[in-house]
């Protein structure tokens, strides 16, 4: 893969209309799976449809290894009012997309059990077939809530499942938010990876391609 930058930011194109947006790095202290993420859509590429890749939306907080970035911003809260070189060089990146869906992977650092975040929602049987694949790769998929004192999240999760999340807005906390409002995304869905469990890389993986599903 041949990587471009702008403004700072690394990025991979394929093709020229991207339908699918996949990110990572965007809280810099969940870099344990980027590589991982790399190799994954490096192996993927061929099959997939136009896409890009963002393997670090917030670079410099991938550098510190922080949460937040290098102006001290937490990037995916208030993502569309951030006054943040970062922010705006971000949004310059994903503004010629059009009505694509993204995912981004993230680290629950605190447990170790799989779930994901949708802005729509899955029928029963996609998300039972989903689910299956996660089960038999023997990582745990979690029940219960999320981050109870993060206001923008206390999201109850139902077997690795939380549907609806967000809400397209100008000024809103998550980078879908803001890119819903402005029709760059049509659908984001979030993986929160425990990138301890050995078959990360076929989560991985199994999450690309339950994206591929969605197109
Ligand atoms: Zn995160």
């Amino acid at each position: 893969m041949k990587f471009q930058k702008r403004k700072g930011i690394t990025y991979f194109q394929k093709g020229k209309n991207p339908q699918l947006l996949i990110m990572s790095g965007t809280h810099g202290n969940e870099y344990h799976i980027l590589p991982t993420v790399v190799s994954v859509v490096q192996e993927m590429e061929s099959i997939l449809p136009s896409f890009m890749y963002i393997p670090e939306a917030s670079p410099s907080a991938v550098k510190q290894k922080t949460r937040v970035n290098g102006c001290g911003h937490d990037i995916n809260r208030g993502f569309g009012k951030l006054v943040d070189p970062e922010v705006l060089a971000l949004k310059e990146l994903i503004s010629p997309l059009s009505h694509v869906l993204g995912i981004s992977f993230h680290e629950d650092l605190e447990f170790q059990e799989f779930y994901f975040y949708d802005t729509h929602s899955l029928g029963s049987e996609q998300l039972d077939t989903f689910r299956k694949q996660v089960k038999e790769l023997k990582v745990p998929l979690r029940t219960g809530f999320d981050q109870p004192d993060d206001p923008a999240l206390s999201y109850a999760i139902k077997e690795g499942y939380i549907d609806f999340v967000g809400a397209a807005s100008k000024n809103g906390q998550f980078i879908e938010d803001w890119a819903m409002y402005h029709g760059h995304f049509t659908r984001f869905l979030t993986f929160e990876i425990p990138y301890k469990h050995e078959q990360v890389a076929l989560l991985v993986k199994n999450c690309i391609q339950l994206a591929l599903t969605l197109l």
